[in-house]
């Protein structure tokens, strides 16, 4: 006989009991193995791993299962929101439990809800609904450089949005290796530019993007930015990059996230001195 932690495991660390109960493990079982610690009861008949993350087990908790970007998160998406309450689908009618260290926010979107999280599409549309376009779009564009999205779902995505939206599903692709490239991108194509994506330019390397065949831009994502060596590249390749006879602006997260509007001067500053120049 299996027992209650392998099924659980395999289930995906959540399961009712009746589901538990249907691979042959009964009542006595069960209560045997909360008791022990071995498997956690969240609630009567609602049983988890130990090894169950904390964002979604407190969604259990909370009596749905985790959505938006807590769900993107535990999928290893790149999203755009601090890490902060937790965001829990009840379903339309669904009812939301009070438990311990509650902070989470209730969704009772349409559906039905599974255990546990999310998948990332469902979490995908929960997340426009939730925080709107580009948090979306940083998103969605994750997925697809992930692989995590087939075209059958992105599809499914693109028809739950509201029409107006739709072209954001159309414009993403999967090139973009960070969630800022994304926001750089979609930002600047709302102001009218066209930027190449991840280019190759001879002597330099590769860049994050060129604007207007003349203007490098690269976006720092990395969290921890690894010291005097990675800074001595970058300067090596702004001056092989100026040689060449283009001019390269660098962005950090706290740039593009907190203080868009020196970024967007910045660049068009830089845009407009090179068509001078030319
Ligand atoms: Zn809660
Ligand atoms: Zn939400």
């Amino acid at each position: 006989m299996f027992d209650p932690e392998t099924i659980l495991e395999r289930l995906g660390g959540i399961a009712h009991g009746a589901q538990l109960q249907g691979f042959g493990i009964d009542r006595p079982t069960l209560s045997k193995a909360a008791r022990a610690g071995r498997i956690d009861r969240i609630r009567p008949g609602l049983f988890a791993s130990p090894h169950l993350p904390d964002t979604v087990r407190h969604a259990a908790s909370h009596g749905g299962a985790l959505t938006c970007s807590g769900a993107l998160r535990a999928h290893g998406i790149w999203v755009l929101a601090d890490e902060g309450q937790a965001h829990v689908w009840v379903g339309r009618r669904g009812r939301a439990y009070e438990h311990e260290g509650c902070r989470c926010h209730s969704h009772y979107f349409r559906g039905p809800v599974p255990l546990g999280c999310v998948n990332v599409e469902t979490a995908l549309v929960h997340l426009f609904q939730c925080e709107g376009d580009e948090s979306f779009f940083a998103s969605l564009e994750s997925a697809l450089h992930l692989g995590r999205l087939t075209r059958p779902a992105l599809l499914r995505i693109r028809a739950a949005l509201p029409a107006y939206a739709r072209w954001l599903v159309d414009f993403a692709d999967a090139s973009a290796e960070s969630g800022l490239e994304s926001l750089l991108r979609l930002r600047l194509h709302l102001l009218g530019l066209v930027l190449a994506t991840q280019v190759t330019i001879s002597g330099v390397g590769r860049a994050d993007f060129v604007v207007g065949g003349r203007l490098i831009i690269e976006v720092d994502g990395r969290q921890n930015h690894d010291g005097q060596s990675r800074r001595h590249k970058d300067l090596v390749r702004d001056a092989a990059a100026s040689a060449l006879g283009y001019e390269t602006l660098r962005f950090d997260y706290a740039q593009v996230v907190h203080d868009w509007p020196a970024v967007q001067a910045a660049i068009l500053a830089a845009l407009a001195r090179l068509a001078e120049l030319s």
